[in-house]
């Protein structure tokens, strides 16, 4: 498996680390549990991290020194790809391994797995997470300046690979008109949750773990703090639900978790949240809303229980695994209707769908749960429900049935 940027161990929830990370996690786990055995190269970014860690029986993680051992913009990354590939390939000579497939993960990987396939004449299987093309329809601006590198290397991947998994009815469409993707090489695998680690919580201790038995309602973010995860509308949108019912105003809590709150951790990230802090006070919210920071998955149940409903206001989202991780606690997401989230979310039953961007509309959704306590019980039980069929193990399932099917035509 090639998953260059995203490390399958890294903290989560900082730039450049969330649902691609949780996914290679989770599928190497439960790949290697039914006895394949899995590799995952990434690239060091950890200084404290060993060269190969075990993610379970018959998975491991091995990191590829390519550039200097730390977190490098995507660009940077991409042009130490051949220092990467030339390492990794030493790796694999140095063990004498020799793999079945190749399964890659964002368009940084698919260019490693280009190089490799060629040398090695096995089977590519593609995993884009997230589409150049979608981005760019909806960025105000190509914060990495990647683009058109990035879309061209999509476009080949999308070309040469045995097989490519969308995340979502509306990705294999993406990538069927804007990639000109063949049917008959696209799977359509939704991602799935961890039913073990997100289960619901009694609200009441939740909030005492989290320390929150002051609010009195509680609306969630959790994501990168980035701007297509559309918190800038959110904050929008809290200033004018405040506005339309100033009674919510002593009552409501936003928690924002994800992001570095501290400088010399992620300089950009920190930024993008001072940005928002300023949202903030000229809302005079400084009482409602609090950069919680990052948390790990353990912690991050604790946050989705207490809170009343989770907010997912992305402005595009391949799957988006938080709105299932908050449903799969029995928490109502009031989503955008974008990528993943309007499969996973079905409007009025598990949860509430507005379009992107429009904080008006976000607002009177956000209120419509916060004030109905009928609604919320009704779709606090409908996500339950509904995220019970999203699992890693039914993830694992199909993609083993992948591996099969592209395996099959290769022996032919
Ligand atoms: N996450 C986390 N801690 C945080 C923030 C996020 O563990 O502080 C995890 C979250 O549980 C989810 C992933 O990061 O599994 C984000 O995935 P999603 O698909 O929602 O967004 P992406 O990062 O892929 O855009």
């Amino acid at each position: 498996m090639l998953s260059v940027h995203a490390c399958p161990l890294a903290k989560l929830g900082g730039r450049d680390s969330g649902g691609a990370n949780v996914y290679v996690r989770e599928l190497a786990r439960d790949l290697g549990a039914r006895g394949i055995e899995v590799d995952v190269f990434t690239r060091w970014r950890e200084p404290g991290d060993p060269r190969i860690q075990s993610l379970g029986p018959n998975a491991r993680v091995i990191h590829i020194e390519s550039g200097p051992i730390g977190y490098l913009p995507k660009m940077q990354v991409y042009d130490r790809l051949e220092e990467f590939t030339a390492r990794l390939e030493e790796h694999v000579a140095s063990e004498g391994l020799r793999y079945d497939l190749i399964h890659a993960h964002y368009w940084l990987s698919a260019d490693v797995a280009r190089r490799l396939s060629a040398r090695w004449h096995v089977p590519v299987i593609q995993m884009f997470h997230t589409l150049g093309l979608v981005k760019r329809e909806v960025m105000d601006e190509d914060i990495d300046g990647e683009s058109d590198l990035r879309i061209d290397i999509e476009r080949a991947a999308v070309r040469t690979s045995a097989a490519v998994v969308a995340a979502s009815e509306i990705e294999a469409t993406e990538l069927r008109d804007l990639y000109d993707a063949d049917d008959a090489r696209m799977r359509i695998i939704p991602c799935g949750v961890d039913p073990v680690v997100f289960h619901p919580i009694r609200q009441a201790d939740a909030r005492e773990a989290t320390h929150r038995d002051q609010c009195e309602r509680i609306i969630l973010f959790v994501g990168r703090i980035e701007q297509i995860k559309g918190i800038d509308v959110l904050l929008k949108s809290l200033g004018l639900l405040f506005f339309r019912r100033p009674e919510l105003r002593s009552e409501v809590c936003l928690l924002v978790v994800g992001g570095a709150l501290d400088p010399g951790e992620d300089a950009p990230e920190t930024e993008k949240i001072l940005e928002l802090r300023r949202l903030v006070h000229d809302n005079r919210m400084e009482d409602n809303v609090d950069f919680v920071g990052s948390r790990d998955q353990e912690q991050l149940a604790l946050y989705y229980a207490a809170a009343d409903l989770c907010a997912v206001p992305s402005l595009t989202e391949s799957f988006g695994l938080v709105a299932l991780e908050a449903m799969a606690c029995g928490t109502p997401v009031v989503g955008t209707r974008v990528g993943g989230l309007q499969t996973v979310i079905e409007d009025g039953e598990s949860g509430l769908l507005v379009p992107a961007g429009d904080y008006q509309a976000l607002a009177e959704a956000i209120a419509r749960v916060l004030v109905d306590h009928r609604l919320r019980i009704h779709l606090a039980h409908g996500a339950r429900q509904r995220a019970e069929g999203f699992t890693w193990h039914a993830v694992g399932e199909q993609i083993v049935a992948l591996y099969e099917s592209v395996l099959e035509k290769v022996e032919v």
